[in-house]
């Protein structure tokens, strides 16, 4: 406010001291304008400095002024000075982030709410072959396009990662997970995880091929055991006993290989091929049946089917599933124990569940259940003739059927195994008695 007054006070004694060598010369209006006129002469001048000073060097320090225009040169230089250190700041950090992101080993790509592609590191142009200067600004399917990633790219549920092949090279496994963030943006990551992907597959065939082998000489054991058996009555009661043990244990071994080699097959084959709609009333009996017979009567097993549409999936691989509910609830229920089968619609699904209101099991298991040979209580699950693999089993064959299995149990509540399965994989039933009996 000050200078501003100054300025006024130089403009007015300008024009003033113009005035007077104006009058004195007869002039007044002359000087006046003379006057004026300096005042204006000294503004344009302090105009072009400025101008100078900002397009030819404006790192330098301003050009010194009286008044107005030195504390404007000042103010200048200094808004100036700051804007320069944020702009170091920042561009240091961006620095920072693209060196930190080029160093990651996994891919990243940055997509805009379209899910075009606007930034990338240079792993996702070695995983992905993505190139700089002709990718930017196109959709992320049009460089993925296999139909597992662009199904999943459009379902926007990430929770789970992906497993594919890279477009680029079918040797190299990518493991990719999205996520979204701000303004419907997505971050895409991939990792390379063919050396992972290869020791699975070892494990894999390794089961695979062991189980194999172990089946002829177990087949040899178990039929030499049974010829025995039918001599046991001329054998000492030692070795009788020891024969039946060996029969026990063999026939354990047995299925425990039979197993195994369900869950290879499980994980290695795709499945589909025998697809077709099951009679789920008629399967739900069958199961029933041999449920009971496991039981010998000291269960109670009912069955309840309220959902008539029957549900297109694998009979052998769905009977297996169920099989192993019902057999483990009646192997783990004290007799007496009620057990329900059923199959019910449950929004536009339909839900398959064995239900029992035995002992349960303790919620911390819970977690831990479907891993292979965990179990609650090893004592009495070798016991049972369990091979704890039964509902490693349930699990893969539910996700096969895009379906997943919900556990609900508690101490002395019972236990309830069911699976959801979405309605595109329903039909309604054309004829009864689509599936065999056991
Ligand atoms: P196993 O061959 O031991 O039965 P599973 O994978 O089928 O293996 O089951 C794992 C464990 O889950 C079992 O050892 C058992 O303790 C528990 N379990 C399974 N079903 C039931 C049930 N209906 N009630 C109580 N416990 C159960």
């Amino acid at each position: 406010m000050v200078l501003w007054r100054r300025e006024l006070w130089r403009l007015i004694l300008l024009a003033g001291v113009g005035l007077a060598a104006g009058w004195l010369l007869s002039r007044p209006w002359a000087g006046l304008a003379t006057g004026l006129a300096a005042c204006l002469a000294f503004h344009l001048y302090q105009l072009r400095r400025l101008h100078r000073w900002l397009t030819r060097h404006p790192q330098a320090e301003p050009p010194s002024a009286p008044g107005l225009w030195g504390e404007l040169f000042d103010h200048l230089y200094r808004y100036q000075k700051g804007q320069r250190h944020t702009q170091e700041r920042l561009l240091s950090i961006l620095k920072r982030i693209q060196e930190s992101s080029e160093a990651m080993r996994d891919s990243v790509v940055m997509l805009d709410r379209h899910g075009d592609m606007e930034w990338w590191n240079s792993a996702a142009e070695r995983m992905l072959g993505l190139r700089a200067a002709h990718d930017r600004g196109h959709h992320i399917t049009n460089l993925v396009r296999d139909p597992r990633f662009v199904d999943y790219f459009h379902r926007r549920d990430y929770r789970e990662p992906l497993t594919l092949p890279s477009p680029i090279d079918e040797q190299m496994v990518l493991q990719f997970q999205i996520t979204l963030y701000g303004d419907d943006e997505r971050l895409l990551m991939a990792r390379d995880i063919t050396r992972l992907h290869r020791l699975e597959e070892m494990r894999r065939d390794f089961v695979a091929n062991v189980s194999h082998e172990l089946r002829t000489p177990l087949t040899v054991l178990a039929g030499y055991l049974e010829t025995y058996a039918t001599y046991a009555d001329q054998l000492p009661p030692r070795f009788a006993r020891g024969l039946g043990q060996m029969q026990e244990q063999t026939a354990r071994m047995q299925s425990l290989v039979s197993d195994l080699l369900l869950l290879s097959r499980l994980e290695i084959d795709r499945g589909g091929g025998d697809h077709a709609p099951l009679a789920m009333d008629t399967l739900l009996s069958s199961v029933q049946r041999d449920a009971e017979a496991l039981s010998g009567g000291r269960h109670r097993i009912g069955v309840e089917v309220s959902d008539t549409r029957a549900l297109v999936g694998s009979d052998q691989e769905i009977r297996s599933a169920l099989s192993n509910l019902a057999f483990n609830a009646v192997r783990y229920t004290p007799e007496g124990s009620r057990i329900l089968l059923r199959w019910y619609p449950e929004g536009d699904g339909a839900c398959l569940e064995v239900e029992d209101d035995g002992d349960g099991i303790d919620p911390v298991h819970l977690p831990r259940l479907t891993e292979r040979f965990y179990r609650v209580d090893k004592g009495r699950s070798a016991a049972t003739g369990g091979t704890g693999l039964g509902l490693a089993i349930v699990k893969h064959v539910l996700l096969r059927h895009d379906a997943r299995l919900e556990v609900d149990s508690g101490p002395g509540q019972g236990a309830r195994f069911r699976g959801h399965f979405p309605a595109s994989r329903l039909v309604v039933a054309a004829r009864r008695g689509a599936t065999g009996t056991a």
